[in-house]
């Protein structure tokens, strides 16, 4: 089983790799953003909850986003594991995300992958995307700072505890995009 923690800044092209590395080793993804969006899409409590705090730029409480976590690590899949996008972001998740995997599949996290781009690069390609995506976040110059500022904020305790453990590897973001997926297949093949 490979349990994958992926890192990376808005702008990293994490989506696109996260494609590639479910394909190539069969796994599933877990993307917490994406969970939370689609319970405020259907407007369920969580999805409210959810809202009052992700439109105000914070983060949502742990319980209820490890509880959230835990309901799709339950559900039966025939993959050879799991990509955590988004999850874990506090020290307290980290911690979480351990024993769920332990606990839930018998396993544990095998690697976090964390791509590197740095700022100019991500700025000029979330402006890009900006043009056609209709994103406001992704129009304007100095909120797309503050994200990534904000992400580097958040993660850097968890890239930490990784790091601790020997598991935190950074792989270089700029290129072509199968040249990053085979950097990170090798990366992930040194740990099957
Ligand atoms: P994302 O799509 O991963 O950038 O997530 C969008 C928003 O959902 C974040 O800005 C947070 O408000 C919330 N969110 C997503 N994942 C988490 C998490 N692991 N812990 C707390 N809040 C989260």
């Amino acid at each position: 089983m490979i349990n994958i923690v992926l890192f990376g800044p808005p702008g990293s092209g994490k989506g696109t790799q996260a494609q590639n590395l479910i394909e190539k080793f069969n796994l599933k993804q877990i993307s917490t953003g994406d969970l939370f969006r689609y319970n405020m899409k259907n407007g369920t409590e969580l999805g409210k909850l959810a809202k009052s705090y992700i439109d105000k730029g914070e983060l949502v409480p742990d319980q209820v986003t490890t509880d959230m976590l835990i309901d799709e690590v339950k559900k039966p899949t025939d993959t050879s594991g799991f990509i955590f996008d988004g999850y874990p972001r506090t020290a307290n998740q980290t911690e979480a995300l351990e024993k769920i995997v332990k606990e839930i599949l018998n396993g544990e996290i095998s690697v976090c992958l964390s791509l590197i781009v740095n700022d100019e690069i991500l700025v000029e390609r979330l402006l890009k995307r900006g043009e056609t995506s209709g994103r406001t976040d992704d129009s304007n110059e100095e909120i797309i700072r503050a994200r990534i500022k904000e992400y580097y904020t958040k993660t850097a305790e968890v890239a930490e505890l990784y790091k601790q453990q020997g598991k935190y590897v950074e792989v270089n973001g700029v290129g072509g995009i199968d040249e990053i997926s085979e950097k990170l297949f090798a990366e992930v093949e040194k740990i099957k």
